[in-house]
């Protein structure tokens, strides 16, 4: 049975009952789920499910698991689940913090990320660049910090995949490499900034993220450089 994914639609959700679907050795499987999976560069939650600490969370095709710190509880039964909220909070400011990131670097220099990874309120991402522009660190810096403080709402969309793939904005974003077989795409719209084909857990508006302060730039090789980040209250 395909779980629920309760993030994708109300990041805020913290708290929620769901059924146990599956279980596998100290594994347990729900309906439903709050909990977000380690995937697209985000690190996973925990938190507690039945009482008990929930250690690890992955998704396995259509179903998530929920590795538990002690004995599961039994198939059918009605569980209570708690994200971490503090640290789950610091990955949305952190993941959309990213996002602000690589709108800035492609609407400054046209540039695009090549990759990327995340913890709590510190994160590295990798772009196109060669060389580096003159004075790149502390001028991001402050161009990010802008736009945070700017408020931008973010808006969390589905689209029909058609629509989604006839707009430039996502085009840019390497829509087209999603699968044929996902018929509807979640869209991330940091509003008038940067917009993605995204599956992560986002803020509300741009200045909820706090900002940022550029810890190190460094070349990987040539055509990938790397920029890291750290996260800050505003
Ligand atoms: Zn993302």
């Amino acid at each position: 049975m395909p779980t629920e994914l309760l993030y994708l639609r109300d990041a805020y959700l913290r708290s929620f009952t769901a059924s146990v679907s599956a279980i596998d050795g100290d594994r347990v499987a729900l309906d439903a789920t709050a909990f977000y999976p380690t995937g697209g560069g985000q690190p996973h939650d925990t938190g507690t499910l039945a009482g008990r600490p929930v250690l690890d969370v992955r998704k396995e095709g259509d179903v998530v698991w929920h590795a538990l710190d002690g004995a599961p509880p039994e198939v059918g039964t009605e569980v209570a689940g708690e994200v971490d909220w503090d640290r789950r909070h610091a990955l949305m400011r952190t993941h959309t913090a990213l996002h602000v990131l690589c709108g800035v670097i492609w609407n400054e220099w046209g540039t695009a990320v090549t990759g990327g990874n995340m913890e709590p309120l510190a994160a590295r991402m990798d772009f196109e660049f060669d060389p580096l522009p003159e004075g790149f660190g502390a001028t991001v810096e402050q161009l990010v910090n802008s736009e945070l403080a700017a408020a931008r709402d973010i808006r969390i969309e589905f689209l029909p995949r058609d629509t989604a793939l006839a707009d430039a904005d996502l085009i840019r974003t390497k829509v087209n490499l999603i699968p044929d077989t996902v018929k509807e795409i979640r869209v991330v719209d940091i509003v008038g900034l940067d917009k993605q084909a995204d599956g992560g857990t986002h803020v509300r508006a741009t200045d909820e993220v706090g900002r940022i302060k550029v810890i190190k730039t460094e070349s990987k090789g040539k055509g990938n450089k790397r920029i890291r980040i750290e996260v800050l209250d505003g």
